[in-house]
């Protein structure tokens, strides 16, 4: 067993050992730039972004011409929020987010505000599940999008997609996800949940990271973005820049394993963490899960443990790799501040932890992840 014991698979995920044999192949063997359409090295380059372009297309059940290369999900949420905001003056210049959402998405969506634009954010239950009617209660004549995450980071639990669809598809208005935490991991199908645009990243399931995509809807309705960027026609001009060729090679592999291994993965992860999730509550009073078990990420515990703090928690677990909320926001200061909008008191939400187990994560881990857990907090406990 390698320590520390990586369990912030929420976090990032470690580069599958299959997914790396495509990239290091590419990275040795296809310099060419795809955008050179007049000789072998850019044609070999853009047959790996095509073969790529298909595999991401796959997971999602969109079309290859409906997939945009970014370098990662808050670009491509950058891309979906601020380049389909209506022009200046237009009629429709209301969008609705969840309070679920990551920064990648709350933060353009205030940068729209600062420009005029009106924002609502659609608070969630107390489990962490939003109710699609009080998406439709919150839409308005002058709405243009809604955008409302597939997994939440923290506390991992699964949005209503496919009803929130419905009532965007019934009111005209556009549809966006961030699934930087589903891909992978749940069943995403850009039809049944009536998306029109749809964040991807590629190293939140075991791909390199500084890739991602944009699906980005062409029928029923064709969705019209203005790029953040100048500078090139790659990606139909709405993401210029010479295209991470390798990268996106892994990414479409990594996005083939996922497909293939998806179903089987959150069955065997399901069962780790449940058993995980037992032993932390035999071996400890005091303990409270985040968020609502079910729907929920198969690898995703956002625990509680009553009367310790996890900033005195944390540096007594050295050999596990876990985190206090999540990474992006862990340099600042006070507990998440989701959880205090569920409604667990100060005390509890400045008392949790984020664990989130992977594809390799093994049965010897979990075992020794919960006596380390269990002694931490005991010890902490009895001598605060
Ligand atoms: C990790 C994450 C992002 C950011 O993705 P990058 O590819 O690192 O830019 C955005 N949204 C959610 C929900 C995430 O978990």
């Amino acid at each position: 067993m390698h320590t520390p014991v990586f369990l912030d698979h929420n976090a990032t995920t470690p580069l599958d050992p299959r997914v790396r044999t495509v990239l290091e192949q590419a990275q040795r063997d296809c310099f060419g730039n795809p955008s050179s359409a007049g000789h072998a090295y850019g044609w070999a380059a853009a047959e790996l972004v095509t073969r790529a372009r298909t595999q991401v297309a796959e997971a999602i059940g969109a079309e290859p011409g409906e997939i945009l290369f970014t370098s990662g999900a808050t670009e491509a949420n950058n891309l979906a929020l601020l380049g389909s905001a209506p022009t200046h003056g237009a009629h429709r210049r209301h969008l609705i987010i969840s309070n679920l959402e990551h920064d990648a998405v709350s933060a353009p969506a205030a940068e729209l505000e600062r420009r005029g634009a009106r924002l609502t954010r659609v608070a969630c239950g107390r489990d962490g599940l939003l109710d699609p009617e009080q998406v439709a209660a919150a839409l308005d004549g002058e709405t243009w999008l809604v955008s409302v995450l597939a997994a939440q980071n923290e506390i991992g639990t699964l949005q209503p997609l496919a009803d929130i669809g419905r009532v965007c598809k019934g009111a005209g208005v556009l549809f966006h996800s961030d699934a930087a935490q589903a891909l992978g991991r749940m069943d995403l199908d850009v039809q049944r949940e009536g998306l029109d645009l749809l964040s991807l990243s590629s190293h939140k399931t075991y791909g390199p990271k500084g890739v991602g995509a944009l699906f980005v809807r062409r029928r029923d309705p064709r969705v019209k973005l203005a790029p953040l960027l100048y500078g090139g026609d790659q990606e139909k001009g709405l993401r210029p820049g010479t295209l991470n060729a390798p990268g996106i090679a892994a990414f479409g592999e990594a996005c083939r394993l996922a497909v293939a291994e998806r179903a089987s993965e959150s069955v065997r992860v399901g069962a780790l963490r449940d058993r995980l999730w037992g032993r932390l509550r035999t071996g400890l009073a005091g303990v409270s899960l985040n968020g609502a078990a079910a729907p929920r990420l198969a690898g995703n515990l956002n625990v509680s443990f009553a009367g310790v703090r996890s900033s005195g928690l944390l540096p007594r677990l050295t050999t596990l790799a876990v985190s206090a909320g999540s990474a992006c926001r862990s340099g600042s200061p006070g507990p998440s501040r989701l959880l205090l909008d569920l409604g667990v008191p100060e005390d509890l939400a400045g008392s949790s932890l984020r664990i989130g187990l992977g594809r390799f994560t093994t049965d010897e881990e979990v075992t020794y992840a919960a006596d380390v857990l269990i002694e931490a907090v005991t010890a902490l406990r009895a001598n605060p």
